[in-house]
């Protein structure tokens, strides 16, 4: 059963349908959990081992074996913040981020609705995940980028997959809204995240996340939030395994947004309940340079109802975490996903974040997914010739 958050009206489960007919407001999946955490053991550590708890056809997955991301113990990092640190790899999925997840589960359900196109605006990652799902369902596949404004992995992505790309004059949600209109007026299947069946797949990570640490909660779970999606999923996933009994307690999810981009932050430091869009957003975290979160009811009741927190930080601070994340623990991640290390550092120095917690930090994309941004952030290769002296001298500096 598909249910409206704000008004609670109820639809079937193969209605096509993205927000609520009688209020507007953003749509969940309600799902029972009726099986023993005994069952997911000995099973293939990926997305679909958790296959009761996805309300799709198992019939027809489409997979490309996504999920079972590594979960890295980051002690050298965390006795630096005086914090318990694991960070959860999504980078590792398919096609580099964790909206395989998503779209595993949304291309799925296409199969199972019979459609014949999908499609989605992105700021790069959607796009290559679901050009990629698409390509392996059979689809016919339309996606709308923001012009020039797309890392360049994401984008070769996308185009490669065979993909209809669309470069829009605008931004992101500019580029959502067009997309959105045509889902609307029936000429595609839209699987953006205001589609209750991507947070279905994301909210594994929360069922990960407890797994990975032995059937217990973090103190907190800490990512970068731009649609909002992804913190409203696995808020979900942690819920409905908390309300199983397989947890004795829940995390407090913990949003990081990019100065520039914050709608999120500003609702939440206010004690707001929506968002008031920001108008021209930019970070150099182009993942999240969103300023109308679709999900943004359901992510602030996850920050109010963790007793969780949200808060900013800079250009700056995101690529110096980046790079920290990459030399220190040799974790690889692009700007966005570093925002959630950057938020962890912050809220540390603030006193927000007490010494000794059990933190989770989610790195959501792989650094190959922007590699012009790493690159800058770099200096020169020395150039050489192949000379044994010159080279001996060079290495004793
Ligand atoms: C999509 C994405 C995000 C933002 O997730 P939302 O669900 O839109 O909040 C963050 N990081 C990366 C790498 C992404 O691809
Ligand atoms: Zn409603």
């Amino acid at each position: 059963m598909i249910r409206c958050v704000s008004c609670g009206a109820e639809y079937d489960d193969d209605e096509v349908i993205y927000t609520c007919e009688k209020c507007g407001s953003v749509l969940e999946l309600v799902s029972d959990i009726d099986v023993s955490k005994d069952i997911f053991d000995g099973r293939r550590d990926n997305l679909w081992k958790f296959k009761e708890c996805i309300p799709v056809d198992e019939t027809k997955i489409v997979s490309l074996n996504e999920g079972g991301t590594p979960f890295c113990k980051c002690d050298k990092l965390g006795d630096e913040l005086g914090v318990n640190l694991y960070v959860k790899v999504e980078g590792s999925n398919p096609t580099g981020s964790f909206k395989d997840r998503g779209m595993t589960v949304g291309m799925t359900k296409a199969m199972e609705l019979g459609v014949s196109t999908v499609g989605c605006a992105s700021t790069g990652n959607t796009s290559a995940s679901l050009a990629a799902y698409a390509a392996r369902a059979g689809l016919r596949c339309i996606v709308f980028l923001p012009s020039g404004k797309v890392a360049l992995g994401k984008l070769a992505q996308a185009m490669f997959h065979g993909a209809e790309v669309m470069s829009i004059n605008g931004n992101f949600d500019e580029a959502l809204e067009a997309m959105t209109s045509l889902a609307l007026e029936k000429y595609l299947y839209l699987l953006n995240s205001i589609n209750p069946y991507r947070l279905e797949g994301q909210k594994t990570i929360g069922y990960e996340i407890l797994r990975d640490l032995d059937w217990q909660s973090p103190d907190r779970i800490i990512l970068p939030v731009g649609n909002a999606g992804n913190i409203s999923a696995i808020w979900k996933g942690v819920s409905e395994f908390y309300n199983a009994g397989f947890v004795k307690d829940l995390p407090m999810m913990t949003g990081i947004q990019a100065e520039g981009a914050c709608p999120v932050t500003n609702a939440f430091k206010k004690g707001d309940k929506r968002v008031v869009p920001v108008e021209n957003p930019e970070t150099v975290a182009t993942a999240i340079r969103i300023g109308a979160p679709v999900s943004d009811i359901k992510a602030l009741n996850a920050i109010y109802d963790s007793n969780g927190y949200s808060e900013t930080v800079s250009d700056e601070e995101i690529l110096d975490a980046q790079k920290l994340l990459a030399r220190t623990e040799g974790i690889g991640v692009e700007p966005a996903s570093a925002a959630s290390i950057a938020g962890l550092k912050k809220l540390v120095d603030q006193g927000v974040i007490d010494k000794g917690e059990t933190i989770t930090c989610v790195v959501t994309g792989h650094l190959l997914k922007d590699p012009n941004t790493a690159i800058d952030a770099c200096t020169k290769p020395i150039e050489v010739d192949a000379d044994i002296d010159t080279l001996r001298k060079l290495l004793m500096n």
